[in-house]
Parts: C-alpha cells; structure tokens; sequence
C-alpha cells in the first residue's frame, strides 16, 4: 500500500510539471494507481492529471490520439480506436484482469511505464506509434521503450499515424487473466510489415528480420523462425527462454496469417 501526503488537482501542465519536479523520486503522476498501490511507496505530491483535458481520443490531422488519461477499456469500447487496425488495440489489452480493472488502468501508466509484459506497448510499437512528453516532446515508440525509466516526465498523448494498415495481435497467457507469457503484433501497409514481441520477458522489441521475411514475400512460416532466431528470450516463473523461442515463431506465423486473411477479405 502506498500512502500520500498532498494529493493535488494541478491546473495546467506547466504546474503538473513544477510540482513532478519539486522531487521527481518523492512526487509522482497519477494513473488510474492500479500498479501504484501495489507498492509501499510514499508520495509527498500526488499529480492527478484528470483535469488538463488529457482525457481525448481523437483523430486529427492523419493521426489518432490517445490522451495519457483514457482507460485501457476505452481503447476496447471507442468507436474511434475499435474501429482502426483491425481492433488491434482493444483486442491487445482484452485479456487484461477484468473489465472493472481496465477501466481504471490509463495509457498515460501503461506506456510510460515500460512494463516489460506489456500488451499494449506491444501493439503500439507495430502500428509505429510515438509518445509525446511534456519535457521530451515527441519521440517514437521504439526509442522510448529502449531508454532507461526515469519518472522525471510526463507522458501527454500516444499518437499514431492513421494510415489505414491491417493488424493482428496473438498472445499466451497460462491463465485467462494472468500476465502474457510472450505477446507479439504485426501490422501491414502496402505490402511493409512490422512485427513486435514482447514479454519475452524483457520489453517489447521491433524484430526486423521476421518483418525483411514479410516484405519479401517469404511468408509467415519464415517469419516466425526469423523472429525466433534474431530475438533475445529470457527465463522467469512463467516460462523458459526455449519455450518463448518456439512460441515466438507460432505467434508471429499466425498473426502475419491473419493479417494477410483479413488483407485478402479487403
Ligand atoms: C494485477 C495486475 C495485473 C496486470 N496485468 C497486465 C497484463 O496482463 N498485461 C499488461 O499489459 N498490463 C498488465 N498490468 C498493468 C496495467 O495494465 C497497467 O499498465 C498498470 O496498472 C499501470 O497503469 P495505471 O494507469 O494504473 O498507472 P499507475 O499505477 O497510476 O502508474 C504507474 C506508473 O506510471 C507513472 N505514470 C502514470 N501516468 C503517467 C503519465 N501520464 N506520465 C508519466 N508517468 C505516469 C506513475 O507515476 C507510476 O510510476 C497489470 C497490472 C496489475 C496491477
């Protein structure tokens, strides 16, 4: 259980800053706190951003928006969001405890966050998706899920290029809700592939190689062997390093499969 000492409502970012950087190792910036109170952290300022309108999903000037405040079950339920990338982002975060919990849970901390078992920055990073931060500005996904974590930030809005590209999303769980034992999506635009996988356990990671398999036409099976070979898959409580491997390159050939089925039902 963490405990607060100030919890503030700031009124623009400019403050929400201010405060998150009176201590950035004391302070912190509120999600929906569903990881946070898992902890035994204690917070001096407690930043909650529900009232700097970052609670938007919208579509504008060829890109879709996520505001760090909607919740992972808005990216289930939105029109905006089930209808683009084949569902890919409601579909990725569905298997996520249960729908009370996915209404509290926010994007601002699952991306932020880099949680290595992470089926949303999984999904995002196929659909190239880029992060904007109040300090940072606007940096691709991939970047920011390869920099260290430092909560000196905050996370504003996910923002992804609405170029129509076809998605799929595959994941292994050893239970309905439990954490995904390896997660992989991939996304297709004009023939260009992207393929990510992640929990492996480390953080989700573009695999290059399965997509070059992809973009020149050597097919899903090939894909999948690709992606198992160039990543790196590591052991802990849910599975061993060689199980993730070989679930890699079945995850990556089925969803490349359903990618290229649902291309071809237009
Ligand atoms: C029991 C349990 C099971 C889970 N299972 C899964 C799973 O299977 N798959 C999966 O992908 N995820 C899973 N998660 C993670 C979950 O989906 C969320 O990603 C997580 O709870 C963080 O979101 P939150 O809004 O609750 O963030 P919080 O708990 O509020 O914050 C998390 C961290 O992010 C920081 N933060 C929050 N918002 C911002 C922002 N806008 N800018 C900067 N920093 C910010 C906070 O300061 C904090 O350090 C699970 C979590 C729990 C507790």
């Amino acid at each position: 259980m963490y405990t607060i000492k100030s919890y503030v409502f700031p009124e623009s970012l400019e403050e929400a800053d201010e405060l998150l950087h009176r201590d950035c190792r004391n302070n912190a910036v509120l999600g929906g706190c569903c990881w946070l109170k898992l902890g035994r952290r204690r917070i001096r300022w407690a930043i909650d951003l529900t009232r700097l309108g970052l609670d938007q999903i919208e579509v504008k000037d060829g890109f879709l928006e996520l505001g760090a405040c909607i919740t992972l079950r808005q990216l289930e339920t939105h029109p905006a969001v089930t209808a683009r990338f084949d569902g890919l982002l409601g579909e990725s975060v569905s298997h996520i405890v249960g729908v009370p919990f996915r209404n509290c849970a926010t994007v601002g901390g699952s991306v932020f966050s880099r949680f290595g078992f992470s089926d949303l920055t999984c999904a995002l990073l196929a659909l190239d998706a880029s992060v904007v931060l109040y300090r940072g500005g606007e940096v691709p996904l991939a970047e920011f899920m390869a920099s260290p974590i430092a909560f000196d930030d905050i996370l504003l809005k996910v923002r992804i290029k609405d170029d129509g590209r076809r998605a799929a999303y595959q994941s292994v769980r050893r239970s309905a809700t439990d954490f995904p034992t390896l997660a992989v999506a991939v996304s297709c635009l004009d023939g260009r592939w992207k393929v990510s996988v992640g929990a492996r356990p480390g953080r989700a990671v573009q695999a290059e190689e399965a997509a070059r398999c992809l973009n020149d036409g050597r097919g899903p099976e090939a894909a999948g062997v690709a992606a198992g070979a160039e990543l790196t898959f590591g052991t802990d409580l849910r599975a061993g390093a060689d199980y993730r491997k070989k679930l890699a390159a079945v995850l990556v050939r089925r969803a490349a499969q359903t990618c290229i089925e649902r291309e071809n039902k237009g």
